[in-house]
């Protein structure tokens, strides 16, 4: 995983949803440990099976 979706506190990130605009998808990383979420671009070379899987999959509203 690159380094700059580690948070501060070295939580484990937990994708929990996703979102396409005019730069492309990015997909909202939450933190295990500490809470807090941000919005990472995907690129070319991330894992595309997860990101369509979390597409179709509806996200609990609780962890947004
Ligand atoms: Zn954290």
């Amino acid at each position: 995983m690159p380094g700059d979706r580690a948070s501060n506190c070295k939580g484990m990130m937990k994708a929990i949803a996703v979102k396409q605009d005019k730069k492309g998808w990015s997909v909202k990383h939450k933190c295990k440990k500490c809470g807090h979420s941000i919005w990472n671009m995907l690129a070319e070379d991330d894992n595309w099976d997860k990101v369509i899987a979390l597409s179709l999959n509806p996200v609990d509203p609780s962890l947004l």
